[in-house]
Formats: structure tokens, sequence, C-alpha cells
């Protein structure tokens, strides 16, 4: 459920959502994705009962500036692709976050940030605004603070809050970053809270607010999860994957992967390694393509220990339908 302050055109990325091939007509693949998403770090303060990164797998570490600055250099021979820095952990962690950012913006490469937003502070939002970030997205959890803190163990709704708020205000009337909040729910959450009333709470305050549904599928087996399975949305259908035919994953080390759902960098789902791999032999290689067919154009998803607990790209969006109509709003 998408709600704009000023309309979808308001927001940085509409060339892209506007574009052929987002959603429909994306087979055969464009040349290059869309978006590549880029991990700075797989570190985080938090221990969020949902999150994939509780899975045994790699070490911590740190995106290295010169990666990345090769990085930004093939990204930057195909004006219209943006960077997103995402990936396993909380982008602000990196030490040098902001050499980072700044790196992408020399280059006018698109930038979305994506951020707990715990460790944003002033001095960090003004360098962001000084240079131009496009969207500045913050993550939450749940309705309300209670089901926030349930959902992201270790995190501090109010210093969060202040930050979105704070950020809100330094920015002003400048139109970027354009500032998003995302959440999402488990859908028995929603008998504790209703998503007109959180995007009344915050919409004005950002200029894009989205909630989505929370899933426990990757981490279903932990015996901390397994009591609330029955929190989450029974019955959801799979459906086609498209995030193969959008977008691709850079890990902080490199690693290039067919989607973002991986915290462990397994080989299986491993598409090669910048720089000895470039994106764009990647993006069209065998692999991703293997892939693409696996779970793109046909629901493959068993021959995947990932996409086997994946249920992106369903109809769950219908349920938001549903519960927009019930509170007479558009969703
Ligand atoms: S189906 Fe597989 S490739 Fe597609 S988003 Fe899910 S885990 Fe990623």
């Amino acid at each position: 459920m998408l709600s704009y302050l000023n309309g979808p055109g308001s927001d940085p990325f509409s060339y892209i959502y506007a574009s052929r091939g987002w959603l429909s007509d994306y087979d055969p693949p464009r040349p290059f994705p869309f978006w590549i998403n880029l991990e700075p770090t797989n570190a985080c303060q938090l221990d969020c009962l949902f999150c994939s990164r509780q899975l045994p797998g790699r070490p911590v570490g740190f995106l290295d500036l010169g990666l990345a600055a090769e990085i930004y250099g093939e990204v930057a021979r195909h004006p219209g692709t943006a960077v997103r820095f995402t990936g396993w952990g909380e982008p602000l962690l990196h030490p040098r976050i902001e050499k980072l950012a700044a790196l992408a913006k020399e280059r006018s490469i698109p930038l979305k940030i994506y951020t707990n937003g715990l460790e944003l502070g002033p001095r960090l939002m003004d360098a962001f605004i000084e240079m131009g970030v496009d969207d500045l997205q913050f993550s939450m959890q749940g309705l309300n603070e209670r089901q926030y803190l349930f959902n992201r163990v270790g995190s501090d709704y109010g210093r969060v809050s202040a930050n979105i708020r704070m950020a809100s205000q330094r920015r002003g009337g400048r139109g970027r970053p354009f500032l998003s909040l995302l959440t999402s729910v488990l859908e028995r959450e929603l008998e504790d809270g209703r998503p007109g009333d959180f995007v009344g709470e915050w919409l004005g305050v950002v200029d894009k607010v989205a909630v989505d549904l929370t899933s426990l599928n990757f981490v279903s087996d932990l015996p901390r999860v397994r009591p609330y399975l029955p929190l989450q949305s029974p019955g959801l259908r799979r459906g086609l994957c498209v995030d193969v035919f959008l977008a691709l994953e850079v890990k902080h080390d490199g690693a290039i992967q067919f989607c973002g759902q991986d915290s462990r960098g397994l080989p299986e789902h491993t598409a090669g390694r910048f720089p000895e791999t470039g994106l764009a032999e990647a993006w069209l290689g065998g692999r991703m393509e293997g892939q693409r067919d696996m779970v793109g154009r046909r629901l493959g998803h068993e021959g995947s220990p990932v996409c086997s607990r994946c249920f992106h790209n369903t109809d769950k969006y219908d349920l938001f339908k549903d519960l927009a109509a019930r509170e007479g709003r558009t969703p």
C-alpha cells in the first residue's frame, strides 16, 4: 500500500516506475538493470525477529571505497540506472558512508539510501542534502510502538521517530532527499492497528509511506520465530518472480547475487563476483538467465534453497486493497 503526499510523480524514481519493463513487458530483460542494490555493510545494531541476518553465514564486512568507485564506473555508463544502499546490514554503520554516497552523486548516479534511522544525525543529514541524495528511506515495523519493538528487537522507537522528524525539518521545502517511510506488518497485527492511522501519522513528515507484509518464511526454522508463524499471512500464493528482471544485488565483498533475499551468500544464488565479472556480464549471463527461467518464467522455486521460501510477487497486495476499501481509502 503506497501513499504519496504530492502524488506518485513527486517520487524521484517515478521515471523507473513509469518505464516500459517495470513490472510488465520485462522479458526479454533490458540490457542493464533498473536498480543496482549495493550493500555498504552487513553489520547491524539490531536483532530483528524477521531478519535473515540471524542465519549463520557471511562474516561482517564493509564495502571498500575503491570497489564502490569501480562499481559506480560501470553503473554510470548506463544512464537512468539507480543505486540503492541496502543489503543485510544498516548502511549508515559504514564508517565512510558519506564518502560512499558522495562518490555515487559525483557520477550523477540516482541514489536511494535505506536506513533504520538510528544513526542519522543532523550533520550526516545535512551532508545528504548538500550532495543531492535522491531518496532516504526509513525502515520501520508494525503500525505502532508496541509492534515496532516486538519486531525490531534492540531498537529505540523514540530515537528513530525523532530522527525522522529531524530529517524532515532539516530538509524543509527542498525537494531532496525525497523522504520515504516503509513499514511492514504481520497480518495478525492488523487486528491491533490500522494502516490508515499509520499513514495519517507520518505522511507530511515524509513524502511517501509504504505498508507491506512482513515475511517470517526465511527464518521459520528458528526456535525463536516458530511461535509467531501463525501471525503472518496464511495461504499466500506463489507468483512468477519479477525481481530477476529488474535489479541486481551486489554484496559488500563484490559478490553479485540474483536478488537481495539471500543473507548467507550461497553459491547457488550467486551470479559472479565484481570486478572479475562485470555487472552487465552477470546480468545477461547464463547463471542469471537460468534463474529467470526457473523462477521468472515458470514456478520452479523449489529448485533453490532461497526461492523455495520466497513469496515475493504474490497477490499479497490484495489484502491491502480489501483493507483500504474497508477504511474508505484508495490503496
Ligand atoms: S523468487 Fe528467488 S530470485 Fe525471486 S525474489 Fe524470491 S528469492 Fe529472489
